[in-house]
């Protein structure tokens, strides 16, 4: 018997086979992260492959009245969050949930952002979610979103993805200059109202000779030919500035993954990929997505809004005397897969991370107990019980799981969406991908990683 225990790679321990899938796997997440650049975007590609798997709408399944055992049901929600259901026997008796965050960190234009100065036309922007402001500087960006025309109109925006197509970029001070800068903290050497992008810079011969922004003017115009949309169109727009491009393979050995919002589309991928296997289930099977966990999950959309149990009750009004309580029952007996990344050990940062008690890249599957900051505030801190079920369940089906805590105990923390499903009485547990850089424009995980997440939310959802 082997009395003590050692954190391995998941590397060393796949088959050959499992190499091949995994790679894979690799491919058809980074065409989910090209695809999926705003929690809309993947919304949109969430629903698009639920409807391919055959999963019919909410709306559907009330207007026809009723389902059954093996149907597999999805909810659009405002086109921001979703939810994706296959029926079991059981449904007020056992609910097995996988839930993940689909919103990214990212500068989110101003309501009036357009401006000139300086000859440059520019766009204002207030920083969504917790980002070094100094990394967004420098680097090619992209601008996705919505804008309403006056008319009513919706307009979806995607510039700068192309291959030939212009990006957008937001400048820093130049070194010769920046005596008084470096001297700053980091905090401070880019703040929030310098996070401006630039989107122009060309004063046509043809300019009004009256006007004090011909840059600006001529952004517009172009705007209008491209979208038809005008200026004040902006006040009623949700855009987000992104960085530009694909996700790329990683290291000589391709062993990894850089790409913009691993923090949580990795989970989000590896869930999905996970449900659209699962078929007639004993109890029933949710992948959640869910929009607003970087500002606090706040909001209709956010995982303290009330979607996901009004689909609940949508669905026990069909099959239950009491639809409210079947509810309540459903929440309190659920067990919960919180899908969110965690901090992978950085060698180049020793210091804020205890060795011991870090998730390493390429280890696996990451188990947090607990997450929060201060000593576990905030956290739910997942029982005993539950996590020796889940540790079977993966065990049974040679998942490499790791357990990963956030840092050292007073170096700071952060938290999921965790205990907002464990205060409705479900057993939770945070679980999801290691991840190097997290919160930075550009991520980095692990492929044994993400599909040792697909492995275990796969075991835990079948
Ligand atoms: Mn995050
Ligand atoms: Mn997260």
């Amino acid at each position: 018997m082997e009395l003590h225990y050692e954190r391995k790679t998941a590397w060393e321990q796949m088959t050959a086979k499992e190499l091949k899938e995994l790679e894979a796997c690799a491919n058809d997440y980074m065409a989910f992260l090209d695809k999926s650049k705003t929690e809309r975007e993947s919304t949109t590609e969430i629903i698009r492959q639920a409807k391919e798997n055959a999963f019919k709408s909410l709306e559907e399944v009330i207007k026809k009245g009723t389902f059954k055992k093996g149907d597999k049901i999805y909810l659009d929600y405002k086109g921001k969050s979703a939810v994706l259901m296959v029926v079991g026997e059981e449904f007020e008796t056992g609910l097995d949930i996988v839930g993940s965050h689909i919103d990214v960190p990212r500068l989110d234009l101003k309501q009036v952002p357009l401006y000139e100065d300086g000859g440059l036309a520019l766009l204002k922007t207030h920083y969504y979610g917790g980002v070094k402001k100094y990394q967004w500087a420098n680097i090619p960006l992209a601008l996705h979103g919505v804008i309403y025309k006056k008319d009513g109109e919706k307009v979806d925006v995607s510039i700068g993805e192309g291959e030939d197509e212009p990006v957008l970029y937001i400048n820093d001070l130049l070194i010769h200059l920046s005596k008084d800068q470096l001297q700053k903290k980091m905090f401070e050497g880019i703040t929030g109202e310098q996070l401006n992008v630039v989107i122009g810079s060309q004063k046509p011969a043809n300019s009004s000779k009256d006007s004090k922004h011909p840059v600006k003017d001529n952004i517009l115009k172009i705007l209008n030919k491209k979208y038809g949309i005008i200026e004040e169109d902006f006040r009623v727009a949700e855009l987000e500035v992104v960085p530009a491009g694909k996700a790329r393979h990683v290291g000589l050995d391709s062993s990894m993954i850089a790409g913009h919002g691993h923090d949580d589309r990795v989970c989000a991928y590896a869930s999905l990929r996970a449900i659209l296997e699962v078929k007639n289930p004993k109890r029933t099977k949710v992948a959640l997505f869910v929009d607003k966990e970087e500002v606090g999950s706040q909001g209709n959309t956010g995982m303290h809004g009330s979607f996901f149990e009004n689909m609940l009750a949508e669905l026990f009004n069909l099959v239950s005397k009491h639809p409210e309580l079947s509810v309540r029952r459903a929440m309190a007996n659920a067990r919960v897969l919180s899908a969110d990344v965690t901090a992978a050990f950085d060698p180049s940062f020793p210091d804020v991370f205890e060795k011991q008690n870090s998730a390493f890249a390429g280890c696996g599957l990451a188990i947090a107990k607990y997450t929060g900051s201060g000593g576990k505030g905030g956290c739910n801190d997942a029982n005993a019980e539950f996590l020796q079920e889940v540790r079977a369940t993966f065990d049974a089906d040679k998942v490499v799981w790791q357990t990963g805590e956030l840092g050292k105990v007073d170096a700071g923390g952060g938290g999921t969406i965790a205990y907002i499903l464990a205060n409705k009485g479900a057993e939770v547990v945070d679980c999801g991908v290691p991840v190097l850089s997290m919160h930075a424009p550009i991520e980095l995980i692990s492929k044994a990683d993400l599909y040792m997440a697909y492995k275990g939310y796969l075991s835990f959802l079948k």
